[in-house]
């Protein structure tokens, strides 16, 4: 898998490791009340939240181990407040609420999820490189502010400060968002369905066919199922991240673009946008190029060594928003797909979205921003 060398995995107690096996190649509950197809965050904190709500019998089946896909890839930052420089409004709404919501769960599940509290700083050399920002959210600090917090910057830098956004190790949050639920199946994939009249009525998999009451498809980008009419544009962009050996150096949480401070001491460097370049393979140019670039802004950390470098594609619809949405035609079947550069961030409230949908069979009241009717006559891909 293209996500095996990142760093997240190494972070895991051996319980929370077997957690992402679970159950490999076989389903314990054929007919289900309701089939959750996809086991990244996205899948498995719809099926937490459909299980808590009470929806009846939930079977996750994931095809790879959990959190294979961009989820066990991600940086893992929770950080709504950034998106209000660059996204629209209704973005913003929806990664507030879930950042809050992932704070509820960190409160009430058994366990917590392993949110990490921290603040986002944002550093500029030019102090208007950060277009105003009326949100009260927003400490502005003067380059001297900056340096006291960063000391070793190559640069003056003006920056911007906003608290309690959050982290969490993707993996592990999966692992423990899976533990409370019963029937978890790794290494089935979803291959067909069956339609009958405006019902999928069966889901043919790798270990036999399941005959769900509903079922969400979370399978990050759209599935391509046998049986399944959907035709949504898409595209995949390649990110490459770093996690460094550990290093005296300490930075006051995450500190855009340099570095975010990991556990014991170690940064976690990159994300890059590899726009085009579909190949699997992590590049060692720029891996060189991540860390370059952390050497000339915090020159004493010249030499540091990568520890843990990978890569991993993050699904996207043309206009980088996700869908959330009933599938077109069908009463039946759900889809959250193209969640892009904050499908971590923004699983517990589609989750929740979804769950309250399934349960009342009504869409509620955000669902017609997120619908898949706005590339309705688009070509399939990109
Ligand atoms: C470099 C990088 C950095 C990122 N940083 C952040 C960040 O800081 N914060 C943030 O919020 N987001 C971040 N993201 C984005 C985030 O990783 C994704 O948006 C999110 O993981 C999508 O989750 P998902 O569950 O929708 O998809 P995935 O994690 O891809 O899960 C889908 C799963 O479905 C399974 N599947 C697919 N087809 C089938 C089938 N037919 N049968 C069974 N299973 C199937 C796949 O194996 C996969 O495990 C980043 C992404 C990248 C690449």
């Amino acid at each position: 898998m293209l996500v095996d060398t990142a760093i997240w995995h190494d972070q895991l107690t051996a319980a929370e490791r077997g957690e992402l096996a679970r159950s490999g190649g076989s389903v314990s509950q054929p007919h289900p009340d309701l089939l959750v197809v996809g086991g990244g965050i996205a899948g498995v904190a719809t099926a937490a939240a459909c299980h808590q709500a009470r929806l009846g019998t939930v079977q996750l089946i994931e095809a790879g181990h959990l959190g294979s896909g961009a989820t066990g890839g991600a940086t893992g930052l929770l950080t709504p407040e950034i998106h209000e420089w660059s996204d629209p409004e209704p973005f913003v709404d929806l990664a507030r609420a879930s950042l809050a919501r992932w704070h509820e769960l960190e409160q009430t599940w058994p366990g917590g999820l392993g949110l990490v509290d921290v603040d986002w700083i944002g550093l500029s050399p030019d102090p208007s490189g950060l277009a105003p920002h009326q949100s009260p959210a927003v400490e502005w600090l003067d380059p001297s502010q900056v340096a006291e917090l960063i000391p070793g910057l190559s640069l003056p830098m003006a920056g911007a400060r906003i608290h309690h956004q959050g982290r969490v190790n993707p993996l592990r949050s999966v692992a423990r968002l899976s533990a409370t639920l019963p029937d978890v199946s790794t290494g089935v994939a979803a291959t067909a369905v069956t339609v009958r009249g405006d019902r999928v009525v069966s889901v043919d998999t790798t270990a036999g066919p399941i005959q769900p009451g509903a079922v969400v498809f979370a399978t990050g980008l759209p599935p391509t199922l046998d049986g399944l009419d959907l035709s949504l544009p898409w595209e995949r962009v390649k990110g490459h991240l770093l996690v460094t050996e550990p290093t005296p150096v300490h930075l006051p949480g995450i500190v855009a673009p340099v570095a975010t401070q990991l556990e014991d001491r170690r940064l976690l460097v990159g994300g890059t946008f590899d726009m085009g370049d579909e190949s699997p393979a992590v590049r060692p140019e720029i891996i060189d190029s991540i860390l370059a670039g952390l050497y000339a802004t915090l020159p004493q950390l010249r030499g540091l060594r990568a520890d843990y470098q990978w890569c991993c594609f993050r699904p996207r619809h043309p206009d980088g928003m996700p869908v959330i949405d009933r599938l077109p035609g069908l009463r039946n079947a759900w889809l959250t797909s193209g969640h892009f550069r904050t499908g971590i961030l923004n699983a517990p409230f589609t989750a929740q979205a979804l769950a309250r949908w399934i349960s009342s069979d009504e869409p509620p009241a955000e669902a017609s921003t997120w619908s898949s009717d706005r590339f309705a006559g688009r070509g399939l891909h990109g």
